[in-house]
């Protein structure tokens, strides 16, 4: 059966994970996964979810078998923190928990392909690198629109609206809702609006992927594109993590959300969501939901935690951006200072990631992505030295 099977490429993320944890330097400085560290480099588990897990293993609720739909504490209280209270959004709303971000996106894509099989999803470009691969296993077709700065910081909203142009009622546009995964571009609030106004003349359904909630401005602030979509739109599709902003990363924590014109939709939407579940494993685990909705129900220690994360990739942006500045980088790699969220994109070449890569250890993606959030106190320096050399300094007079 196997024998003419040949293996696949290794992902290229999970490849450089790899050529990192192979690489003899010491001074090796891995900034290719998404993942928080603090000022030392460690990812300790949250107190809040430390809490909770106590909490939970004291109180050992029987584990026997939960709804398909997941637990309905965590999904009533991730629909609040996406939604905001506002009953009449909440009230269009259906919510199942899935296996992360990841999870929802499949979910979502499996319930696309059963209403609307000929649907084009389009996904920004650069843009999340398992967007179109999730999407294309639940055999819809893809394709993209720009994602740029538009000289000022911002990101560009007419070449997507001009790429937007050419697709057709129905499709789904794929969008993130804060922190941009690579770019570190987001949207102002002025676009989201103009992004809804585009999708309703044009029938357009937005899917917002959210996976950083709370990470860029704020959980309120994050949201607020998402909000504008929903509250302008019938029906939003949206994927949400809780990987980054709880820290819950191997827990597979997140919810898919449908939000549908009227609440007489909802039964057989929640149906589909829920037979995609059982076809695929049945119903999502628990244990990571659990937590979830302790932390969703005594937010405040969280909050604190979440803020403290937040703080930390700011400050970090901040003092790359100064140590950039203090040797002369040009002004494009100080592009980094105005990004949102865990990542930003380098002008970088492939060539020039690689020289980073091999002759200064640093490791971000051949892309040109860098995880801002996983720089140690430590190596910004370095690293701001390293960028200069392998990029280039700033010509005076030029
Ligand atoms: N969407 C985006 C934009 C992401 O960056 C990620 C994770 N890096 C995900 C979805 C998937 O999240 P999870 O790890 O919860 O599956």
């Amino acid at each position: 059966m196997f024998s003419d099977l040949r293996p696949l490429p290794l992902d290229p993320l999970w490849a450089l994970q790899n050529a990192h944890r192979d690489d003899p330097r010491p001074y090796k400085l891995n900034l290719g996964i998404g993942i928080y560290r603090d000022a030392h480099g460690h990812t300790p588990v949250l107190s809040a979810v430390q809490h909770a897990e106590r909490h939970l293993a004291e109180a050992a609720p029987s584990k026997v078998y939960r709804p398909l739909s997941g637990n309905a504490d965590f999904t009533a209280a991730m629909t609040r923190l996406l939604l905001g209270d506002h009953p009449p959004t909440l009230d269009r709303a259906v919510t199942v928990q899935t296996v992360g971000g990841t999870g929802a996106l499949r979910t979502l894509a499996d319930l696309i392909a059963s209403a609307h099989p000929d649907a084009t999803v389009w996904t920004s470009n650069p843009g999340y690198a398992n967007h179109h691969p999730l999407m294309r296993a639940a055999g819809l077709l893809t394709a993209e629109y720009p994602w740029q700065d538009d000289g000022t910081g911002q990101t560009d909203l007419r070449p997507i609206l001009g790429a937007l142009g050419h697709a057709q009622p129905g499709d789904i546009l794929l969008v993130q809702g804060c922190c941009h995964n690579p770019t570190g571009l987001d949207l102002t609030e002025e676009s989201w609006h103009a992004l809804a106004q585009h999708c309703q003349a044009r029938g357009l359904i937005p899917l917002i992927d959210m996976a950083y909630q709370g990470l860029g401005q704020g959980l309120t602030e994050d949201a607020q594109g998402l909000r504008i979509m929903t509250r302008h739109l019938g029906t939003v599709l949206i994927a949400a993590s809780c990987s980054k902003n709880m820290g819950l990363y191997c827990e597979r924590t997140g919810t898919a959300t449908v939000l549908v014109p009227h609440p007489r939709e909802k039964p057989a939407v929640l149906s589909v969501l829920e037979g995609v579940a059982r076809r695929t494993y049945s119903m999502p685990p628990e244990h990571g939901a659990a937590i979830a909705a302790a932390l969703l129900h005594d937010p405040e220690p969280w909050h604190q935690e979440l803020d403290t994360m937040r703080d930390r990739i700011r400050t970090v942006r901040a003092a790359l951006g100064a140590a950039l500045r203090a040797h002369h980088a040009p002004r494009d790699l100080l592009s980094i200072e105005r990004h949102q969220g865990m990542f930003s994109l380098l002008p970088l070449t492939p060539h020039q990631m690689d020289t980073l890569r091999e002759q200064h250890a640093i490791y971000g993606t051949r892309e040109g992505r860098i995880n801002i959030a996983g720089i140690p106190d430590d190596a910004i320096t370095p690293l701001a030295q390293a960028l200069v050399t392998v990029y280039g300094r700033e010509v005076v007079g030029r």
